[in-house]
């Protein structure tokens, strides 16, 4: 079942000719569900129309331009941001990770980073899929959706907020805990 959810961001290279893409290269990707679970698959421009079964559990097509990872920055300097920390989650394959992954996902929606494209849903599995498209690279996110019940929504937010190492808000009652914030008095002369 866990594995169904490990739907890695977009290799580097085609999945038929095994070429590398080029920066500005233009793509085209499938999600298959498969015996396995869902497999995501990218192909050059050549390689797609003659791609292998064609229509076949071919759950969502869609097409996007490849862009070169921006360089890493080096370990002291980085600086864990959402985006950075949805692409990392996304390369390991730790179906305990999902819903973190699905909560930065739609952190980026609502700062605009990412755009939904489409939301599907299977016969048979139950399970919604979203496809996000970064608005600046023009990347392809696949986000299984983990249908979140509001309690399970407060928990994962909180874990993101640890991730991203963001003090989470004080609860109700907390205030007491906190001492009062020193507000030194500019003096002037
Ligand atoms: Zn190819």
């Amino acid at each position: 079942m866990n594995a169904e959810w490990n739907v890695r961001s977009c290799a580097d290279q085609c999945v038929a000719c095994q070429k590398k893409f080029a920066d500005r290269e233009a793509l085209t990707s499938r999600l298959r569900f498969t015996e396995a679970g869902y497999l995501r698959e990218d192909f050059c421009a050549e390689c797609w129309p003659k791609r292998e079964a064609p229509g076949a559990g071919e759950v969502s097509v869609w097409s996007a331009t490849w862009a070169a990872p921006a360089p890493k920055a080096p370990e002291a300097l980085k600086k864990e941001t959402a985006e950075s920390l949805l692409r990392e989650l996304m390369e390991t394959d730790d179906p305990t990770k999902r819903n973190v992954i699905f909560i930065l996902a739609v952190m980026l929606e609502r700062r605009r980073i990412l755009v939904e494209k489409e939301v599907q849903m299977p016969e048979g599995t139950g399970q919604k899929i979203r496809v996000y498209e970064h608005k600046q690279t023009g990347e392809s996110f696949v986000v299984p959706d983990p249908q979140l019940r509001l309690k399970e929504i407060e928990t994962v937010q909180r874990e993101v907020m640890e991730l991203l190492g963001i003090a989470p808000p004080p609860g109700k009652g907390a205030a007491d805990a906190v001492p009062p914030a020193a507000a030194p008095e500019a003096q002037n002369g």
